[in-house]
């Protein structure tokens, strides 16, 4: 049976990538060029913002007053789980060294890089958990310099939490600047900050355009789109907690995906009843991103069987990607594409975008076909060295020099024959 779509997108990820460049380019030029004084000017422009830039210690301790004990201690629950996520993924990444050829050593190190800029999105929504995402895995990857950066409201600053939060992770400077005008300012080093080695963390798409400039001279973890969100559910699955999870990541967005993927089609119909009664609840914002979403953007697909859902999740390569089904051990070695899995109905996304560990700096619009999201990795920076006896280094030079020859490099090959002449003055090679 092919798939069969009981509602499908009439929408698809518009591209105004043209206009948005254009944009892009001028304030980054702008700022290049004009420095300190450019960046307040857009600070001014588009966040009607001309308070304190850089945080100081007082501005955080104020700040950090006016965050509610209750919230703090989530803050702090969320962080210890990013934290404990984030040390076991770095156990991953192991130094070592091998013996190539007798005599010949070679190893790995992973080595983090100094400076870390952190972009902490602020325009629509307050997203603590970034600063939580984004800051966390830099400190536990060992960056010496960490910069956490988040527009500003007009007048007021950034919020309150999300200063806490950057603080609290272990942000060594808080940057009150949003949009392309704060990705320079950690990228060229304005306002006395150290020139970020790294660009992370989620944001619009004046922010992914600015990344994806930038890139080359600066690294960056990825250039996230739109957020989307794909369930596979079975006959197992309770229609009321699908359509919640649906609504709970259409409401990111007027143009956020979300996909429901099923073999029981009673099961999809009931869930289209329920997802616009969920929507109706939601406040206004909310309500409105949500609604669009789901009319424009969301679809809802009919497979066979379960071998052609995962082949259909597969894919779609969501960003999250939830499972209520049976049989949950099936799923994990079955999907191949996700930036980040959620099996069963104990646990939803919401729980990974807050407070689970895992991070929720995800690969987004199929980028998870060939990538995972943020992690300790992405700040480090995997080499290698080696270093020979004579006697392992003969093999070796004798091989390199035919190659360098044959590649028509003769300078390379005569830095093996040096060696070889003087290590080995008794001897002929060829
Ligand atoms: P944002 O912080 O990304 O952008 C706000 C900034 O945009 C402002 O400071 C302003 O400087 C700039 N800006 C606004 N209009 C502009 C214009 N016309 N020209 C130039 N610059 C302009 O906040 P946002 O807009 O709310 O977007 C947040 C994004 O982050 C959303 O797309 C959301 O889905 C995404 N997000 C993704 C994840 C993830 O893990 N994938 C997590 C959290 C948030």
């Amino acid at each position: 049976m092919p798939r069969e779509y009981l509602k499908k997108a009439t929408l698809h990820a518009r591209s105004d990538a043209g206009e948005t460049r254009e944009i892009v380019r001028g304030i980054l030029d702008d700022i290049e060029a004009g420095g300190d004084a450019a960046a307040l000017e857009y600070a001014k422009k588009f966040d009607k913002y001309e308070g304190e830039i850089l945080l100081s210690d007082e501005a955080i301790a104020a700040a950090t007053a006016l965050v509610p004990e209750k919230l703090r201690r989530d803050i702090d629950f969320s962080h210890a789980n990013v934290k404990k996520f984030a040390e076991a993924q770095k156990g991953t990444v192991q130094d070592f060294e091998i013996e190539v050829v007798p005599g010949l050593t070679a190893g790995q190190k992973a080595i983090p890089v100094d400076a870390a800029g952190c972009y902490v999105p602020g325009g629509r929504y307050s997203h603590i958990a970034s600063a939580i995402m984004t800051v966390t895995t830099a400190k536990v990857a060992g960056c010496k310099n960490i910069v956490a950066c988040s527009p500003p409201r007009p007048d007021v600053g950034i919020a309150p939490a999300i200063i806490y939060a950057a603080h609290v992770c272990g942000a060594d400077k808080i940057l009150a600047m949003g949009g392309v005008q704060g990705v320079a300012a950690m990228t060229f080093g304005l306002f006395g900050l150290p020139k970020a080695n790294i660009l992370v963390g989620p944001g619009n798409q004046f922010v992914a355009e600015a990344k994806r400039m930038l890139f080359g001279r600066v690294g960056i973890d990825m250039i996230a789109g739109p957020t989307d969100s794909l369930i596979l559910a079975d006959k197992t699955a309770d229609p009321e907690v699908v359509a919640a999870d649906l609504v709970g990541q259409a409401e990111h967005g007027y143009n956020s995906p979300v996909w429901l993927v099923t073999d029981h089609k009673p099961l999809a119909k009931e869930v289209m009843r329920l997802v616009p009664k969920h929507i109706e609840t939601l406040p206004e914002v909310n309500r409105d991103n949500a609604t669009a979403a789901w009319r424009d953007y969301a679809e809802v697909i009919v497979c066979a069987d379960r071998e052609e859902m995962a082949a259909c999740s597969d894919d779609y390569a969501p960003e999250h990607l939830t499972v209520q089904a049976e049989d949950l051990d099936w799923w994990l070695n079955r999907l191949s594409c996700y930036g980040s899995l959620f099996l069963g109905e104990e646990t939803t996304v919401a729980f990974g975008d807050k407070a689970a560990g895992t991070n929720h700096v995800l690969p987004t619009s199929g980028a998870a076909s060939y990538t995972g999201g943020l992690s300790v990795h992405k700040y480090m920076k995997i080499v290698t060295w080696q270093r020979a006896t004579r006697e392992g280094a003969k093999p070796v030079a004798e091989a390199t020099a035919r190659i360098a020859r044959l590649e028509g490099m003769e300078g390379h090959a005569r830095t093996a024959d040096i060696r070889l002449k003087k290590y080995f003055p008794d001897e002929t090679f060829d």
